[in-house]
C-alpha cells in the first residue's frame, strides 16, 4: 500500500484512468527530451542516417506510439491492482470488526471504540434473558433468530449516532453518546420495551424475550475498563434483581462483582433519577 501512498489514492475507476494518462504524458514528455539531447549529438558525430527534422519528427511519433502506449498500458495495469488490493484490504477491515450473525460491530471493534470514548456518554451492557431457555425449547436456530432480532431492535434505538457492539453470545454493548443521562437511560428503556413488547417468530414458533441492562457512565478519570466494570455490575444487579430491567451504575446497590459500585453516589443523594421519570428519547 505504499506504493498506493506514492502513486496517489485509486479509490474511483476515473482515479485510476488519471493516473494512466498522466503517467502517459510524463513517459512522452521524458522520451521526447531525451530525444532532444540525443539526437543533435547523434547528428554532430555524424551518426544519422535521417536529416535532423525528420529524426526529430520521428523521435516525437516514436515516444508517442511505444513510450506513449507501453508506459499507458502499465500505468493502467498498476492502477486497477493497486485499486483492487485497496478494495480488498477495506473489506477485510470492515469484516475485521463485524459480527457474522448480528451484523453489528464486534467485541474487537468495540473495545477499540471504548478506549476512545471520553466524558459526555455512557456505556450500556444488554443481556438477553434466559436465552439457554430459547435455545433448549427452540433450538440453537431460533436461538440465532432472537439474537438478530434484539440486534435489529438496538440498530433501530441507537441508530447510526451511537456505537452498538455483539460482545459475544447474548451480549451486546451500546456507547451511547451525547445528550442527557437521562435521555441516554431513557433509549436503554426503550430498547428493553421494545424487547419485551416484540414477538419473534421462528419455524412456526411465536418467541417472546426480554433483556437486562447494565449502564455506566465514562468519565475523564476512569479507564475503559473500570467503565466496563461498573457497566457489567450493574447488569449482574439487574439480574439479580429480577431480570426485564435497566441498572444505572449510581442506582441503590451492590454486587459482589464490582469494583465499583455506585451506592456512594445515591447513598449521598446524588442519583439523579430517584423519583424522576426517565424520559422515552425519538
Ligand atoms: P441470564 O438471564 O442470566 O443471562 O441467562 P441466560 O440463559 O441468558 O445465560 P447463559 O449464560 O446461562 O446462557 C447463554 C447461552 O447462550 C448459552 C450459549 O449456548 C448460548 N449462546 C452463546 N452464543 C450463541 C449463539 O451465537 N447462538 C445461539 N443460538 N446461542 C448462543
Ligand atoms: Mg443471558
Ligand atoms: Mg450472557
Amino acid at each position: 500500500m505504499s506504493l498506493q501512498v506514492d502513486l496517489g489514492n485509486f479509490d474511483s475507476r476515473g482515479a485510476v484512468y488519471n493516473f494512466a494518462l498522466k503517467m502517459t504524458f510524463r513517459a512522452v514528455l521524458l522520451a521526447f527530451l531525451f530525444n532532444l539531447a540525443v539526437l543533435p549529438l547523434g547528428y554532430a558525430l555524424g551518426l544519422m542516417p535521417l536529416s535532423l527534422a525528420d529524426a526529430v519528427k520521428l523521435s516525437v511519433a516514436g515516444s508517442w506510439l511505444f513510450g506513449g502506449a507501453v508506459s499507458g498500458a502499465l500505468a493502467l495495469l498498476t492502477g486497477h491492482v493497486i485499486r483492487e488490493l485497496s478494495v480488498s484490504r477495506a473489506e477485510f477491515e470492515r469484516l475485521s470488526r463485524t459480527d457474522m450473525l448480528s451484523g453489528l460491530l464486534n467485541r474487537r471493534a468495540f473495545n477499540a471504540a471504548l478506549a476512545e470514548t471520553g466524558p459526555g456518554a455512557s456505556l450500556a451492557i444488554l443481556d438477553i434473558d434466559r436465552f439457554k431457555a430459547v435455545n433448549d425449547g427452540h433450538g440453537h436456530c431460533a436461538g440465532d433468530e432472537v439474537i438478530r432480532s434484539v440486534a435489529g431492535i438496538l440498530r433501530e434505538v441507537f441508530e447510526d449516532e451511537h456505537l452498538i457492539a455483539r460482545l459475544g453470545g447474548e451480549e451486546f454493548g451500546v456507547i451511547i453518546r451525547g445528550g442527557g443521562l437521562a435521555q441516554r437511560i431513557g433509549l436503554v428503556e426503550r430498547a428493553r420495551n421494545l424487547v419485551e413488547a416484540r414477538v419473534i417468530r421462528c419455524d412456526g414458533a411465536a418467541i417472546h424475550t426480554t433483556i437486562s441492562a447494565g449502564i455506566a457512565e465514562f468519565a475523564s478519570d476512569l479507564r475503559p475498563e473500570s467503565v466496563y466494570s461498573a457497566a457489567d455490575c450493574a447488569l449482574y444487579r439487574a439480574k439479580a434483581g429480577g431480570r426485564n430491567r435497566v441498572v444505572h451504575e449510581t442506582e441503590e446497590g451492590n454486587c459482589d462483582r464490582c469494583d465499583k459500585p455506585g451506592v456512594e453516589a445515591s447513598a449521598a443523594g446524588m442519583n439523579p433519577f430517584i423519583g424522576e421519570p426517565v424520559p422515552v428519547a425519538g
